[in-house]
């Protein structure tokens, strides 16, 4: 028979397993998931959701709203409007290695040489 002591005596053991696991239960958390970022950072990988890199600046993301506007494609052999013309070929292009380079529209991104958009202009 439960009477108002064993009532509150009931609800301090509960208060006190709650209190345990809501301390526990994120520490453990942490150890499993943060260890696995640990090892990926370990390994140089980078995270799923990371831009890719190159040299610290990041590529470009066709879904980008402004790559998006001005139609940029990865390959330009994939648009036919590019007619052979491509980011390696482009006045506002400033190569920085044999696949990537910076663009005065996308400042602080590279492009790819073998992208391509609809503000291509014929190097001079
Ligand atoms: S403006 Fe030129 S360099 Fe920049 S993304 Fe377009 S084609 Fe490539």
């Amino acid at each position: 028979m439960m009477n108002g002591k064993m009532d509150r005596r009931g609800f301090f053991a509960t208060f006190v397993k709650m209190a345990g696991v809501a301390f526990i239960a994120p520490t453990v958390l942490n150890t499993v998931f943060g260890s696995e970022a640990h090892a990926q950072k370990k390994r140089g990988a980078a995270p799923e959701a990371a831009p890719a890199a190159k040299g610290g600046m990041p590529l470009l993301d066709p879904n980008d709203s402004v790559a998006k506007a001005v139609k940029y494609v990865a390959d330009y052999k994939k648009a036919p409007e590019a007619k052979g013309n491509h980011c390696a070929t482009c006045g506002f292009y400033g190569k920085k290695d044999a696949t990537t380079g910076t663009c005065t529209i996308f400042a602080g991104k590279l492009v790819l040489a073998d992208a391509w958009c609809a503000s291509w202009n014929k190097k001079a």
